[in-house]
């Protein structure tokens, strides 16, 4: 899962992605209007977490213009705490959820959590998949109950594909949703990861799709769309 962080207090831009990276996510950040903006714009992000009060383009008007362009990723904005009007004005432009200055930075990775589940069709916090079982809030893998041992990488390819289970999984997509904007990308790799992961999870619900990706799918479901 890829996220985006346009924050322009640097401290909190820092933490932000700090507890992000150790949460399992691979960050992007951002710290003004227009290069946050830019990265929104351009990069397929499977969150973003957008303050209001930015240099060069405030955040409402950030998503206003990613909304109105067809951009449909949730976004989580930062909102002052005495300021409800601004919650009004990101709402209206397009946001799906808020934590108010000074927050808890377990709150907001659990609206995050939440919301990532809910834009991928997943109400609970776990996901399941067969055998597997995905606790987004432990970020751990469970197969019929043992806990998976996955490097970080290998963790971050199976819950994405956990949170996209039935559909075809291009490489490039992800590629995308692995990697950050500086990561040297290299798509060999993620063909040797799925074949890690394969080995760990067993080969009947990790499917490759000739010509088109990989299908991560309960093994009675076979090649059938979730
Ligand atoms: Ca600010």
């Amino acid at each position: 899962m890829r996220i985006l962080v346009v924050e322009d207090d640097e401290h909190l831009n820092r933490q932000l992605k700090e507890a992000l990276e150790q949460s399992g996510y691979v960050v992007d950040v951002a710290f003004d209007g227009e290069e946050g903006h830019y990265l929104g714009d351009t990069e397929p992000y499977d969150a973003v977490i957008l303050d209001l009060g930015l240099p060069a383009m405030d955040g409402v008007t950030v998503l206003r213009e990613w909304r109105a362009a067809g951009r449909d990723m949730p976004v989580l904005i930062l909102t002052a705490r005495d300021r409800w009007s601004d919650k009004v004005a990101g709402f209206d432009a397009g946001a799906d959820d808020y934590v108010a200055k000074p927050f808890h930075m377990q709150e907001l990775l659990a609206r995050l959590r939440a919301l990532l589940r809910r834009a991928a069709g997943h109400a609970s916090s776990e996901i399941t998949c067969g055998p597997l079982v995905l606790d987004t809030a432990a970020a751990r893998i469970t197969k019929d109950g043992v806990p998976l041992k996955l490097t970080p990488m290998e963790y971050r390819l199976l819950a994405y594909l956990m949170h996209h289970q039935g559909e075809v999984v291009s490489r490039t997509r992800l590629t995308e949703h692995l990697y950050d904007q500086n990561f040297d990308r290299d798509s060999n790799t993620i063909e040797v990861m799925i074949g890690r992961v394969r080995k760990k999870i067993g080969s009947e619900l990790l499917q490759t799709v000739r010509g088109l990706g990989y299908r991560l799918s309960p093994p009675e479901e076979g090649g059938g769309a979730a």
